[in-house]
């Protein structure tokens, strides 16, 4: 039954393939399409989504599945197992279904967030996270590319909670299929509608983690996966706040200036 994890993945994985198709229609869908490109940006970010670079992604993105993700999958079920993860009847209740869930998530913030910062130090920037980076206006299916040791580093912070607390299957499903919607729509380009974060006050979401893609690793900020907190307690969302201010202030312009 643990194989039903791979084909969670599969599903969650045709999320950011559908909203590739809205980007192509995008001139169809005008009342939730978000400024895209470097010079509408002014960023300074001399990077764009290029047809081959497009291609890049998806390729990387297959042999990545196959050569890093499903052998971790494979190997982490006997610890997922030892720490007694269970596939039988009956099922947990709701609650301690979301629960679990609501730990795994803020857990998961919290250990990104940390691992995410260490990426953005020099070394590691530059022969690690910067793969991931390549995409400053990144799409959904960016989500998911990276440097394979980046997969692994930053995997851990998915697997934590489950590995210390052994839910049941349908609970790890769960949330694995919840982790990539939500990686997926932080980086799909697009602040739909039903975005968490038009209901979640400290819901990151698309703009979040799209401020933190538009500048250089030194200046990124915004390091967390899912909500706003830790970048504010730690001060690292300054630059995404005053951003903010100046466009509800309606001199967007002057962003470039930043
Ligand atoms: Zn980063
Ligand atoms: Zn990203």
């Amino acid at each position: 039954m643990y194989i039903w994890l791979g084909l969670a993945d599969s599903v969650t994985c045709r999320y950011p393939s559908l909203l590739r198709v809205c980007e192509l229609w995008h001139s169809h869908f005008n009342w939730y399409r978000r400024r895209r490109g470097k010079e509408e940006r002014g960023c300074g970010v001399s990077k764009n989504n290029t047809p081959a670079a497009q291609e890049k992604c998806i390729t990387r993105l297959i042999l990545y599945h196959f050569g890093v993700n499903l052998p971790v999958m494979l190997l982490s079920y006997p610890v997922f197992r030892s720490m007694g993860m269970r596939s039988s009847l009956p099922l947990p209740s709701w609650n301690v279904i979301l629960t679990q869930i609501i730990f795994y998530f803020i857990l998961e913030d919290f250990v990104f967030y940390w691992g995410h910062r260490v990426l953005h130090t020099k070394w590691l920037y530059k022969h690690v996270h910067s793969v991931h980076h390549e995409y400053a206006t990144p799409f959904g299916l960016t989500s998911e590319y990276a440097h394979p040791a980046e997969i692994l580093f930053l995997g851990f912070a998915t697997i934590v909670g489950p590995a210390i607390t052994g839910p049941h299957l349908i609970t790890l499903w769960l949330w694995m299929v919840l982790r990539v919607l939500e990686t997926v729509e932080a980086h799909c380009g697009y602040h739909f509608p039903w975005s968490p974060s038009n209901f979640l006050p400290l819901y990151g979401g698309a703009d979040f983690h799209d401020y933190h893609h538009r500048l250089l690793y030194t200046k990124s900020g915004n390091y967390s996966s899912t909500f706003t907190y830790m970048d504010w307690i730690f001060g690292t969302d300054q630059g995404y706040r005053k951003l903010k201010a100046l466009k509800s202030a309606g001199v967007e312009d002057n962003s470039k200036h930043l």
